[in-house]
């Protein structure tokens, strides 16, 4: 079957602007035009006259005039407007238009660069407005395609019928990370560190994150606690009595009758055991996640997960036969040399398995992750994050009986395309809703990890753990004094 090419960098393409205010909305526009391409934006009097260049963007008090070659080809009036967010909107309209005529392209998600498309639909339902109006405003104002818009206000209402379950604003989530895997997978860009070698930093590390959970659980005693979510990295590279040591100090600080979802990310199969699942079943952990990304063999080596397909099933096994009844999966559409026919096999496999719950990404290449050490040797990356490669596992998950339940957006992700998390009747991620649609405050423990506080006003303020282990154990004391100044 056919795939689509991804070349890496090797063209670029330069914007010049006379007011630097809307740089990052511009770079992330033509970005999304032109992904396999370096984007500069640089202001007029900064820029070197060898470079060619492709568009030229001068604000005017009223207006905004796009230049290509020396000649206007296009002119946005702003009339009254002064809020930055208005112009904002009117500049990534018309830049969307001009791009998509030049290019004789759409983007399934229009002029949205952001990573939280869902959030728009749910802003309008909160409102009261209908569904078809809702429809109408997302295609005009964003140019969103009719199945984007559809899945997004899909997702939205499922949203919002959980969200209205709980109470928000009187409780909060914890999320502990441990950044540490059996191997690094080529694509990673997360907080992850080989654990054969940070052997020796588990004790401390867990002491540390004790010591965070003392400090939380004092500042939000006044609040509900309602989800616990273990990730990563991978959580079960740590023992099975390395778990004992986490929860016990989980379970003494904070009042666990109260959580509706305990989440541990097994992530990858070759760090599953029997003893470690036992643990996490006695310690009530109730939604867990075993991630195959591709159920080919080939791939996995070749992205360095260093486990195979029948780890998978039998892994996935293991934890049915423990009692799980809430598994999750990942896969990831768009890795390296796979085609459609792969991804086609890979549903089938897991349609075999039946988790209850299943996450569609699209690989989004990361400057930091070696995927793109790979691209510069392999010259291309053959990508099977197609439209049809969607399709084919979306499809697969209705026929689960799953529902989206939560969507979002990366940077340079294959295809333009999304994340979706799809779940049976019940089995939706709960903090996956709350963290991708920031309604409610997230603590979070452990190197790496960003917590984030959601006002009564809905502003959001952020704090984060440095993400080098060695460091984060180092300064744990002003680790605290951070979290404490930001919890009070
Ligand atoms: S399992 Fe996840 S966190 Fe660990 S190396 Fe792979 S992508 Fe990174």
């Amino acid at each position: 079957m056919k795939t689509t090419d991804i070349p890496i960098y090797k063209q670029e393409k330069v914007i010049l602007v006379n007011d630097s205010s809307f740089d990052y909305d511009i770079h992330s526009l033509i970005k999304a035009f032109f992904p396999d391409e370096e984007v500069k934006v640089v202001l007029e009097e900064g820029h070197n006259q060898k470079e060619q260049v492709f568009l030229t963007i001068i604000f005017q008090t009223e207006q905004i005039l796009f230049y290509k070659d020396s000649n206007e080809i296009a002119q946005t009036n702003l009339g009254n407007e002064d809020l930055r967010a208005d112009i904002k909107n009117k500049l990534k309209a018309s830049l969307y238009q001009l791009l998509s005529e030049i290019t004789k392209r759409k983007l399934p998600w229009g002029n949205l660069t952001g990573i939280r498309p869902t959030k728009i639909p749910m802003q309008y339902l909160e409102q009261n407005m209908e569904d078809k109006k809702i429809l109408e405003l997302m295609k005009e104002q964003y140019f969103i395609s009719d199945e984007k818009a559809e899945l997004s206000l899909e997702i939205a209402k499922h949203e919002k019928k959980l969200l209205e379950k709980i109470d928000v604003k009187n409780g909060y989530s914890l999320y502990i990370g441990i950044p540490f895997c059996p191997t690094t997978c080529l694509y990673c860009s997360f907080t992850s560190y080989p654990i054969r070698a940070f052997k020796d930093k588990i004790n401390p590390y867990l002491l540390a994150l004790k010591r965070e959970m003392e400090v939380v659980s004092a500042a939000m005693k006044e609040k509900t606690l309602d989800t616990v979510y273990i990730g990563g990295g991978t959580p079960t590279t740590l023992e099975a009595d390395e778990f004992e040591q986490l929860f016990q100090s989980l379970f003494t600080y904070f009042d666990m009758t109260t959580v509706k979802e305990f989440t541990v990310e097994a992530g990858r199969a070759d760090s599953i055991t029997r003893e470690k699942l036992e643990t996490l079943k006695k310690w009530g952990v109730d939604r867990i996640s075993i991630n195959p990304q591709t159920m080919k063999e080939e791939t996995l080596k070749l992205i360095g997960r260093q486990h195979s397909v029948s780890q998978v099933k039998e892994a996935f096994a293991l934890a049915r036969q423990i009692g799980f009844a809430n598994i999750n999966m990942d896969i990831i559409l768009g890795l390296p040399e796979e085609t459609v026919d792969d991804v086609s096999y890979t549903m089938d496999e897991i349609k075999k398995l039946g988790p209850d719950s299943l996450t569609i990404h699209t690989l989004a290449i990361k400057r930091a992750s070696k995927m793109n050490q790979w691209m510069e040797e392999h010259g291309r990356l053959e990508t099977s994050a197609t439209d049809l490669a969607m399709e084919i596992a979306t499809k697969a998950a209705r026929e689960m009986n799953m529902e989206p339940y939560y969507l979002y957006r990366q940077k340079n992700m294959s295809g333009n395309l999304e994340n979706t998390g799809y779940a049976t009747k019940g089995n939706s991620g709960i903090y996956n809703i709350l963290i991708m649609e920031e309604k409610q405050t997230i603590v979070a423990l452990g190197a790496g990890s960003i917590s984030k506080v959601i006002y009564s006003d809905g502003r959001i303020e952020r704090k984060d753990n440095v993400k080098d282990v060695d460091l984060y154990l180092n300064r744990l004391d002003e680790m605290l004094e951070r979290k404490r100044e930001l919890l009070k």
